[in-house]
């Protein structure tokens, strides 16, 4: 009899593990359906012998000290600024929109309080912004929008940005300054080792066992557990009761290319060209010498992996209903960006499965405090 079975071994599931196991002395048995630890995080050497993320670019960024401090118990860290460049009027850009990015497009020469008042005058007031086209044309203007936003958007989503909720473009500053920086939080970097090391050492105990190439379907009449930790996607669980939540799909094609560099960049986004959104060089991401380079593209689809909930309000409104029937599951806990919906960043992941520990720790020891009362 296993403690918890926990059903997805990304970040949502290795931290409760390994939290459940070395803090509460918990057995735990972690399945996943892929062949892997590590979840959408996942990395490994390709052929070439080129560290890639098998389910597109991942980079760690969190502006809290508690998560990078819990993570560096498992990985060193690799410094690494993320910047992004953008294919726009033949041109490649710095993106997010910054100083840099207005003069070059436009030929000016603005200063970042010209910037400033270029932005003022071109920008559409909206006094509350829903969507995110209202998020992007009440900060640069309908032109910008256009350039950069529109077409990367209806391609990434399938929607137009009027249809998105203003919290994913919104994702995405515009400055009016010089940082070309993607993020600005105060801890970003690379796991040395990368992340599927990470996620090793992380469930190296010995009251974790681990079991991939396992739906957890397949095992429920054979193994017993007192509570489960689920973190695929809620309407599977549910077996699509209310309908399908939309979740957004990619395809992921990996070039290995004979030469040291490929792009002038780590990542370079393209939004109004070709079928895919963008191109990300790894070795930039983890700092590995190499001879060859390896690539990927990512082709949006509707199909396929569940990789983005996609938020808009009448995705929320169908995840309620099944966010009530998961509340109403006795025993069974949902974390993690499939299995509470939400458009999460790995750091968020892993702040919210500290949270859920720390809720089963306080619950076991409200619950040990009435039987001792009793
Ligand atoms: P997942 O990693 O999806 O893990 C869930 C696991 O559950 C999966 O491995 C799945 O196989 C398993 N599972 C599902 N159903 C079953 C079942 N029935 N039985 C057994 N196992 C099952 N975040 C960042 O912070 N920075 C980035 O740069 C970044 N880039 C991203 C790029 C892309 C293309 C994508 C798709 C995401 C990116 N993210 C990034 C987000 C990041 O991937 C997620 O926040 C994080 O991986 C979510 O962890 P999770 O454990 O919730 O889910
Ligand atoms: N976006 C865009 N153009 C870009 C980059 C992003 O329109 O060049 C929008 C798009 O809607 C995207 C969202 O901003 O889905 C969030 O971008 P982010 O880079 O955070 O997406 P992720 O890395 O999660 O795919």
């Amino acid at each position: 009899m296993f403690d918890y079975l926990i059903v997805g071994a990304g970040f949502a599931g290795s931290v409760l593990a390994e939290r459940l196991a070395s803090q509460m002395n918990k057995s735990v048995l972690l399945c996943d359906k892929r062949p892997h630890i590590g979840g959408n995080a996942y990395d490994y050497y390709d052929d070439a012998g080129i560290l890639i993320h098998k389910y597109g670019p991942h980079i760690f960024h969190t502006a809290s000290p508690r998560i990078f401090r819990y993570l560096s118990q498992f990985t060193q860290w690799r410094p690494y600024e993320h910047r992004v460049l953008a294919s726009v009027d033949n041109k490649l850009v710095p993106f997010p929109i910054n100083v840099d990015t207005v003069n070059a497009l436009y030929g000016t020469n603005y200063s970042p309080a010209e910037v400033e008042a270029f932005f003022a005058r071109v920008a559409e007031p909206i006094k509350h912004c829903k969507t995110s086209e209202d998020a992007v044309v009440s900060k640069v203007g309908r032109e910008l929008y256009e350039k950069f936003f529109r077409n990367y958007t209806r391609k990434q989503w399938g929607l137009d940005p009027s249809e998105l909720d203003a919290s994913v473009a919104s994702r995405v500053p515009a400055r009016t300054n010089y940082d070309s920086r993607y993020f600005t939080d105060e801890f970003q970097a690379m796991p040395l080792h990368g992340y599927t090391r990470m996620f090793e050492n992380m469930l190296d105990h010995k009251k974790i066992r681990v079991l991939t190439n396992t739906d957890y379907r397949d095992i429920l009449g054979e193994v017993s557990f007192k509570e489960m930790i689920y973190t695929g996607p809620v309407d599977a669980f549910f077996d699509f009761r209310y309908g399908k939540l939309p979740y957004r799909s990619l395809e992921f094609k990996f070039e290995t290319h004979d030469k040291e560099v490929f792009q002038p960049g780590a990542v370079v986004n393209y939004p109004n060209e070709h079928a895919y959104t963008r191109i990300t060089e790894f070795k930039y991401l983890t700092g590995q010498q190499h001879p060859k380079t390896s690539v990927v593209y990512e082709f949006p689809q509707a199909e396929g992996d569940p990789y983005y909930p996609v938020p808009r309000p009448e995705n929320a409104e169908l995840y309620r209903r099944y966010k009530a029937l998961a509340d109403a599951t006795p025993n069974v806990h949902f974390v993690g960006r499939l299995a509470t919906y939400r458009y999460y960043n790995m750091d968020q992941v892993v702040g919210q499965a500290l949270a859920t520990f720390d809720h089963l720790r306080e619950s076991q020891l409200d619950s040990s405090t009435v039987t001792v009362a009793a």
